[in-house]
């Protein structure tokens, strides 16, 4: 990011935090901190895009007709988006961290720090031995990630999760010697983001080519093609980074040997300078362990009206861990969040959910230190077939990546920022 887009991304966070104090709000938000006096509990696991906003929007709208607690394992939560900006130092960590000082202090929300462990009954079970009763438990945990032997993520970093991991591989980049190999592994669909992977492949080859002259980057595809805009890629793969990417379909990993930086493939052994491995992935742990996943799937079923468990009744599942086909997006997480709350709260007041939710996903992907993309896609519930469907017509891709496009990435991102966590 250069510095003009730096000052403009933190004077837009700004700006996010001060439209939820706009007029418009004040009255639900002046409702949102009077102290709960009800026996409606909601407690939510995981502070990211999905559970963050669903607290956030259940205070909000049910003001004190509802009593919030998240629990979150850490004291702030680091955005994956935007986080491959960190590798090529656009960005710092810091600046896409967020805390929950505003969950607390301007809509309510108890503030749990610990790790949720287990479902007894009506009861949420913390590592501590803490027990939180509630009406309705929301899941958003994110992803968890499936073994891949030989893998030691201390070694091998996957960056799919940012903070301490996307540092590893930052540094790991940065010591890497001009003419090195950069390989990384893209796992089977569904996994988190599905242009992330690409998006990656393009801002490392763009930052080996102005700093580490002769490097290459190999991307080992477990999926047969490229799964989000394909255009666009490929044209990045093949002309704006040509020479430098190489792009490889259809390769399964099947092991790592960690120390000597080698994929062990469907297609032989590949050596690199620098190894990043996304391995395969699920719901996050909590929703596996609590049997939410029917076995030999992957993701949380749930009914898409409401996010509740098809499997445990007064449970929803919400963001990446939920198993209804939209893609695994903090945009879209933020969206099914709101749909997910305006469910619960109709439920404490009697009613049906909402027979029509519509939720929509957006997603810039830079493509060198300048240029970006972008995608969008609406999805409304069809009632035939019991899905989330795109609607006709609202899918776009970005013609070609622009500088324009690169610097309203941050004027979006702020926005959702803002929406989540101010
Ligand atoms: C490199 C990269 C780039 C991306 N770019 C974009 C983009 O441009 N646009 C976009 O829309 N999406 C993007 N994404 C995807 C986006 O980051 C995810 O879809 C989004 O983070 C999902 O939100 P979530 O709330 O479901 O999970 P998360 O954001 O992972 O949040 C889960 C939270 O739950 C907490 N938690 C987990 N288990 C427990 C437990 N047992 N107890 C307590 N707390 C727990 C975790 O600490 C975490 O804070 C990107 C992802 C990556 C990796």
């Amino acid at each position: 990011m250069n510095a003009l887009s730096r000052r403009r991304f933190l004077q837009l966070l700004g700006l996010s935090s001060a439209a939820a104090a706009a007029p418009t709000l004040l009255r639900a938000q002046a409702q949102s901190v009077v102290p709960a006096a009800t026996t409606n509990r909601v407690v939510v696991v995981g502070g990211g895009f999905a559970g963050a906003t669903v607290a956030k929007y259940l205070r909000l709208w049910g003001g004190a007709a509802v009593d919030v607690t998240l629990v979150e394992a850490n004291p702030s939560h680091v955005s994956c988006i935007l986080s491959n900006l960190v590798l090529n130092n656009s960005m710092s960590l810091s600046q896409i961290t967020f805390n929950y000082a505003a969950l607390q202090q301007k809509y309510g929300v108890r503030i749990v720090t610990g790790k949720a462990v287990g479902i007894e009954g009506k009861a949420l079970r913390l590592a501590d031995g803490q027990r939180l009763d509630y009406e309705r438990l929301v899941l958003a945990p994110g992803i968890a990630f499936l073994p891949v032997p030989g893998l030691k993520m201390n070694k091998v970093p996957h960056a799919w999760q940012a903070g301490p991991q996307t540092t590893l591989l930052q540094r790991q980049l940065a010591a890497m010697p001009a003419g090195g190999t950069f390989v990384m592994t893209i796992p089977p669909a569904p996994y988190r983001c599905p242009p992330g992977p690409y998006e990656r492949a393009c801002l490392v080859a763009d930052y080996l080519k102005r700093n580490k002259p002769g490097s290459k980057v190999i991307v080992l595809d477990a999926n047969p093609k490229i799964m989000a805009e394909e255009h666009t890629f490929s044209t990045a793969f093949n002309q704006t980074h040509a020479g430098i990417i190489e792009y490889r379909p259809g390769v399964t990993l099947n092991q790592v040997d960690s120390r000597q930086r080698i994929a062990k493939t469907s297609q032989g052994d590949v050596k690199a300078s620098v190894l990043n491995v996304i391995p395969t992935q699920q719901a996050g742990g909590i929703v596996a362990s609590a049997g939410l996943i029917p076995a030999g799937q992957r993701w949380a079923p749930v009914n898409p009206l409401s996010y509740e468990s098809t499997l445990l009744p007064g449970v929803h599942i919400i963001g990446d861990a939920q198993g209804t086909g939209q893609p695994k997006s903090g945009h879209i997480a933020n969206a099914e969040a709101k749909v997910c709350a305006d469910a619960i709260l109709r439920a404490f007041a009697g009613e049906a959910p909402d027979p029509a939710p519509v939720t929509n996903s957006a997603c810039y992907s830079p493509i060198t230190a300048n240029t970006a993309s972008w995608l969008t896609a609406v999805y409304a519930y069809n009632p035939n077939t019991g899905l989330m469907e795109v609607v006709p017509d609202s899918f776009g891709e970005a013609p070609a990546p622009t500088q324009g496009n690169y610097e309203k990435m941050f004027d979006w991102a702020a926005g959702l920022f803002g929406d989540t966590f101010a």
